[in-house]
């Protein structure tokens, strides 16, 4: 279990596992980020998923922008993020991340957003109007999305692709067996389209996933996610430990948890299943560091 300091989620050691124990962020800078958000009032996955990692990644200047407000369509089971009836869409969300991500002069910006199921685009166009106005503002800055399924529409997607941010990712989050429960309104098979429909739609683009283990999966069931992601053409893979955001029944609690050792032997058979880079250790989360997926995708490229 974890507890609040100064609204930062920190797992207390002597709970976890040792290997958790992580140093305190600097609660300054965290409080100076957060008043930078809510003036330019603008969300982050960081905040809204009690994201593990926000102190080391806002010590860094780094943050992951979640557009399409805070409340999502879905209820996934090991998600934070609030769920219900969606806000407005906020027209003029582009501009601001694209002036946030000038002001904290990002050279890599990654973009989420909630699922939004009551759009008849998923949510696409604000997405790619957001690349587009980082893109003006930024023209150094490399982008990376995080998109949600956009209920597998083609349409979407080939809109998403069209404006080529350097990565697209869409999390299937765990393995078939546990999909359904974990995540009732998303579905596996979907998800693969999705990732499939990315990477022939746009080539050039990489294309990443990622899921949790603690959440009830065999091994097995890991070498099984893997090659079907490898399959539908993924480049990048992260994997993590789950950790339950809270204590609520609607929150899944952790089965397992998987040693560190464990997570080196997932990225070598992933690296074997021919994925350019796979991030895996407890405390990954899919865009954490990401910019570091992208350098090394970029290199391997480059060396052929
Ligand atoms: S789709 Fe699921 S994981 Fe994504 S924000 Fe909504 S509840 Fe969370």
């Amino acid at each position: 279990m974890a507890c609040m300091v100064d609204d930062i989620l920190v797992p207390e050691t002597g709970r976890l596992p040792s290997w958790f124990n992580q140093k305190i962020p600097d609660a300054n800078t965290i409080r100076e980020m957060k008043k930078r958000f809510s003036a330019s009032g603008l969300h982050t996955v960081c905040e809204s998923a009690f994201c593990p990692n926000m102190g080391t990644c806002w010590e860094e200047g780094v943050a992951t922008f979640m557009i399409l407000g805070e409340i999502c369509t879905r209820s996934c089971r090991f998600c934070a993020v609030k769920t219900g009836q969606p806000m407005a869409v906020d027209f003029d969300e582009p501009r601001k991340v694209a002036l946030a991500v000038e002001e904290l002069g990002l050279r890599y910006a990654v973009i989420t957003s909630v699922t939004r199921d009551d759009l008849d685009d998923g949510g696409a166009r604000q997405f790619v109007e957001t690349v587009k106005r980082i893109r003006k503002i930024n023209p150094k800055t490399r982008i990376e999305v995080l998109v949600p399924d956009f209920s597998g529409k083609l349409e979407s997607l080939r809109k998403m692709a069209e404006v080529k941010p350097e990565v697209i990712g869409h999390n299937i989050e765990t393995v078939r067996r546990l999909s359904p429960a974990i995540r009732p309104q998303a579905d596996y098979d979907r998800s693969l389209k999705v990732l499939e429909n990315l990477k022939q739609l746009e080539p050039s683009i990489f294309v990443k996933s990622s899921f949790m283990v603690g959440l009830g999966e065999t091994d097995e069931e890991i070498v099984e996610v893997m090659k079907d992601l490898a399959h539908a053409g993924c480049d990048i893979l992260t994997i993590g430990q789950y950790l339950a955001p809270t204590q609520l029944k609607r929150h899944l609690q952790v089965q397992r948890f998987v040693p560190p050792e464990k997570f080196e032997v997932y990225k070598q058979r992933g690296l074997k299943f021919g994925f350019k880079h796979v991030m895996s250790a407890p405390l990954v989360r899919s865009s954490y560091i990401a910019e570091h997926g992208f350098k090394e995708c970029s290199k391997k490229i480059a060396s052929r």
